[in-house]
Parts: C-alpha cells; sequence; structure tokens
C-alpha cells in the first residue's frame, strides 16, 4: 500500500474530519446530559484500547470512531456546567475553534523564525497580561505547559539570581558548593513548589516552613527575618480555601531585604482582572515573578499558563539555550523564556480568548465565579451543611459534620453523575471540595448541585 498516497487523500477529502468535527459537535450538544464522570460500565469498555500494535495501517475512519464510540463515554465532562473538579477550568469556545485553525498549521513556537504569528501573539499577550494583572512595565512573560513548569521557570531564575548576587554564576560552577540560598515558604504552598524545588536541587529540609492561619494564608508574625540570599514563596488563591496572601505586607518587607518573591497564582491571580475582587492581590505586583494558568480561570484549552519574571536576565539566562543552530532573531524568541524549546503554539488559543471577553467579559466570567461560589455557599449553608472556608474567591469547602458522613457523601456524589467534585483534607479532616471554574456553569448548575447534595447525603446517612 502506498501510504504517502492514502494520506494526501485523507486531506483532499476531508471526510475524517468531517467525522471529527460530526462526533466533536454531537458531544458538545450532549454535554450536559451526559454522567459527569463516567459509569463503571464506560470504564470498563476502555479495555477495548488493549490491543497489540497493529502490523498494517488502519483505516482512519475506524479509529476516529473508535475514539468516539469508547472514548468519549470515558471523559470528564469538563466542559459543562456541573463539573468541580480540582481547579480545572471550562473551555471557551472561541479558544477551541481558533486551536482548531491553528493546528493545520502546527507551529512550533519556539523561536520566532519557526512561528512568526505566535512570537507576535506571545508579544500580544505579554502586554495584555501585564495591563490584565498590573504588572511592571519591564515584566516578561514565557508561555508554558502549565504552573507547575511557571513555577519552576520562577525558581530556577531566583536560583539564577540570588546566586549572581553573591557573586555565583550557577550556569558555569552549578550548585555543588554554591552559597546557600533561604527558602521560605509556608506550609500551605502547593505541591508543585515542592516539587518544582526538588527539580532546582532543593529538598524539603532547605526549607524555613512558615506557619499558615485557619484560611490557608501565611501568618505575617511568623516571617522569619529576611535578608538578600531568600527567596519568598506566596500563594495567590490556596488550592482548597481560595485565599490570598497578604501580598503587601510581606512584599514590602521582601523588597527591603532585596529578596525573591514568586507568587503561585495558578487560578487566583486572575482575581485582579475582576474590579470587585482586585482587593485580593493588592500589592502583589511588587513581588518579583507570578505564575498562573490559562487552562484554569481563563477558560483556555489544555495545556496553557505563563511565568511571568520582572527580572528578564534572571529568566533568560536560567532558561538559556545555546546550540549552532538556534538561529535568535531580533524579535523576542518564545524558548528564551521556557523550559521548553520546541514547544505548542499555545499563546493564540490565549490571545484569542482575550481579545473575545475583553476587559469587561474577563471581570464579569471571574466575578461570576465568585458569585456562583457565594449562591453555593448559601445554599449549602441553609441546608445545614458546614462551610469550612472563607468564600473570598471560587473555592468552596463542604462538610457534613462528621468525617464519615463527608466521606460517604462525596462518594455518593462522585458516583451520582449529576456532579462531580474532588474532595481533599483541611485540618487533617475530610472535605468536599467545589471549584467553580467554568464559563458554563449557571445559576440553574447551582441549584442543581445543591439538590445533588442533599441527595448524596441522605443517601449516605441511609
Ligand atoms: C493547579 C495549581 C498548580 C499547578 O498547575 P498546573 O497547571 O496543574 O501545572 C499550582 N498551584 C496552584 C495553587 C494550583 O491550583
Amino acid at each position: 500500500m502506498d501510504l504517502q498516497k492514502k494520506m494526501f487523500k485523507e486531506l483532499k477529502e476531508k471526510k475524517i474530519f468531517d467525522l471529527a468535527r460530526n462526533y466533536a459537535f454531537s458531544y458538545a450538544d450532549n454535554i450536559d446530559k451526559m454522567d459527569v464522570f463516567p459509569s463503571d460500565e464506560n470504564l470498563k469498555n476502555l479495555e477495548i484500547f488493549e490491543e497489540a500494535i497493529p502490523d498494517d495501517s488502519a483505516s482512519a475512519k475506524s479509529i476516529i470512531s473508535q475514539l468516539n464510540k469508547f472514548g468519549s463515554p470515558a471523559t470528564t465532562a469538563q466542559t459543562g456546567g456541573r463539573y468541580f473538579g480540582f481547579v480545572n477550568g471550562g473551555v471557551l469556545p472561541i479558544s477551541v475553534a481558533t486551536k482548531w485553525l491553528a493546528d493545520f498549521w502546527d507551529q512550533n513556537g519556539g523561536m520566532f523564525l519557526t512561528s512568526p504569528i505566535n512570537a507576535k501573539l506571545e508579544m500580544i499577550c505579554e502586554q495584555w497580561l501585564k495591563e490584565l494583572f498590573n504588572l511592571p512595565k519591564e515584566t516578561v512573560a514565557g508561555f508554558v505547559s502549565g504552573t507547575s513548569t511557571a513555577n519552576f521557570s520562577g525558581i530556577v531564575a531566583a536560583r539564577y539570581r540570588l546566586l549572581k548576587n553573591q557573586g555565583w554564576d550557577v550556569n558555569i560552577k552549578g550548585l555543588n558548593g554554591a552559597p546557600k540560598i533561604r527558602i521560605i515558604a509556608h506550609q500551605q504552598a502547593h505541591s508543585s513548589i515542592t516539587k518544582a524545588l526538588a527539580l532546582a536541587g532543593f529538598g524539603k529540609e532547605n526549607v524555613e516552613w512558615v506557619e499558615s492561619d485557619d484560611q490557608g494564608r501565611m501568618i505575617l508574625d511568623k516571617l522569619p527575618k529576611l535578608d538578600s540570599t531568600c527567596l519568598v514563596f506566596l500563594q495567590a488563591g490556596n488550592v482548597n480555601t481560595g485565599s490570598y496572601d497578604h501580598f503587601s505586607e510581606i512584599c514590602k518587607k521582601t523588597i527591603n531585604a532585596g529578596a525573591w518573591v514568586h507568587i503561585d497564582g495558578a487560578f487566583g491571580l486572575w482575581a485582579s482582572a475582576s474590579k470587585s475582587l482586585s482587593h485580593l492581590t493588592e500589592g502583589m505586583e511588587l513581588a518579583s515573578s507570578w505564575a498562573t494558568d490559562g487552562h484554569k480561570t481563563l477558560n483556555t484549552p489544555y495545556d496553557s499558563a505563563v511565568i511571568l519574571c520582572k527580572d528578564s536576565e534572571a529568566l533568560i539566562s536560567a532558561l538559556q539555550a545555546t546550540g549552532e543552530y538556534i538561529t535568535y532573531s531580533k524579535q523576542k524568541d518564545p524558548m528564551l523564556c521556557t523550559p521548553e524549546m520546541s514547544k505548542r503554539s499555545r499563546a493564540i488559543e490565549m490571545w484569542a480568548a482575550i481579545k473575545y471577553l475583553g476587559k469587561k467579559g474577563i471581570d464579569e466570567m471571574v466575578t461570576g465565579f465568585h458569585l456562583r461560589a457565594k449562591q453555593l455557599e448559601n445554599g449549602l449553608r441553609s441546608n445545614s451543611f458546614t462551610i469550612i472556608n472563607e468564600v473570598v474567591f471560587n473555592q468552596v469547602l463542604v462538610s457534613c459534620g462528621n468525617p464519615e458522613l463527608t466521606k460517604s457523601t462525596l462518594l455518593n456524589l462522585q458516583r451520582s453523575g449529576e456532579i462531580w467534585c474532588s474532595g481533599s483534607t483541611w485540618k487533617g479532616e475530610p472535605v468536599i471540595r467545589i471549584s467553580i471554574c467554568s464559563w458554563a456553569t449557571t445559576k440553574e448548575d447551582i441549584d442543581r448541585t445543591i439538590v445533588a447534595f442533599k441527595k448524596a447525603r441522605i443517601t449516605a446517612s441511609a
């Protein structure tokens, strides 16, 4: 068989694209009817994929059909209005549409030379994000896969700068025998911070852990005396409570000491783009670097995040890439600010999302997450559920009064097909955690969610 001919034919006839599009549209049309988490039967059906690698080329139609028949029912209904798991976020129609177009371009976003359009849109997004978040002019942005990678990028930039200040070039001398960097984080730092620290050569025992309060914010009085060798981690949006650290007070101390502050704002940084919520992020512009996701609060497709860094020299030096075949252009080459070399051109969908929503639309969407969260809080409270956290943003932590009942209610909710949310522990007790971060969640979805909670608790106690 002439495989090349076969592929040219697929491309020319477009039948496989029509098929994929029809399946995709039908998926979108039925999202509200499907189980929010797949049934046991649909999970079991995934066994169909366990086969030996075929000897011969399979038909494109059969591949797409298999994926639709057995893959679609084994998805979580994340693009619907009642998926509240982790902090996953939905997806804007405009972002999917522009991604489809850009998929045909298949651009390597690493350099200007490999994709002028992506490089251009990264520069536009960089400007827009700085304006939305009110960050200093000199801030540069690197477009990466997730906040985990953005956190890592911020850490290596800080590592570069804090060592350079002590006369040590980490790119040449490495970490062996390097001067000390003091790492300050509070107990509620996200697990991606400890992971990224480990990747950068720092273990948990190298961290000066600071106590956090009942909402997971760093306790100001517990902050140790800072100096210019310190890397301090703060959080905009605790993954459980949604709480924000006291940026103004802490950043002022770090600036005076000459320390570096990195803010993990995976989903929470976006509160600064909402007029009624921006008080939460007050003072965050005083930090040195910030990490945030596109795929959470902004509702871009996966995977999409940004490292924003005030010290461009530190970020670019830390993520340096050299190779004789690399041709840097006069434009900013995207890979200068990312750990990756070849990469997805993810700024395309981020640009489309921001342009589509506009400042007012972003404000409306982000504020909407908070309003839905408050609606849920009130509805659950009046049905005698306990709300553990101050609902300052989009996270709601729920308890049923005793640990066993909370756990079984959560299991029932997860099996209900009506909604899906994840669990967590807070102060050692199990909690049900709801995160509202999809544009598609309506007031009616919240009403249905409250009914689902009541039902799940009754079945649990029966
Ligand atoms: C989700 C999250 C992360 C990790 O982000 P990814 O995009 O999953 O890599 C880090 N910090 C916080 C607070 C988060 O909510």
